[in-house]
């Protein structure tokens, strides 16, 4: 039997984890009190971090806002790397580490997105616009 110091209960020593530093080679405290203890520690350093991003975001709003913007500007033109090289791998055939390990067969098809992009919104103006009707 082993006392344990926070619950102040005798309970048996299967009842507590090992720790090596300690003189008899189990934890100072039972599991059920060092499973409440980390849960309460979790959740006070989660609420922590959540304070603290808060903060952060209040404190750097122009920041945010920019960053913000580039992720969204991203997104709208679809050209993360993963959906380039999902594009490659399903013209080329080739799996996806290969595509990983030559990034400028990534860049390029970038650009040829993005020059197909450009095309496809100028023949959208011409249309607009009249072709010399
Ligand atoms: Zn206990």
């Amino acid at each position: 039997m082993k006392y344990c110091s926070h619950c102040h209960q005798w309970k048996d020593e299967s009842e507590f984890s090992r720790l090596k530093s300690a003189k008899d080679g189990l934890q100072y405290y039972c599991k059920t009190c060092n499973n409440a203890y980390h849960q309460v520690y979790k959740l006070r350093y989660l609420e922590a971090k959540r304070k603290g991003n808060r903060n952060w975001r209040k404190n750097h709003k122009e920041q945010c806002s920019k960053i913000a913007r580039s992720y969204s500007k991203r997104a709208a033109e679809n050209l993360y790397d993963r959906y380039i090289i999902q594009r490659l791998r399903d013209s080329l055939g080739l799996p996806t580490k290969e595509i990983r390990q030559h990034p400028d067969l990534i860049e390029r098809e970038r650009d040829i997105i993005k020059i197909y992009r450009v095309k496809k919104q100028l023949l959208k103006k011409c249309t607009e616009y009249g072709t010399g009707k």
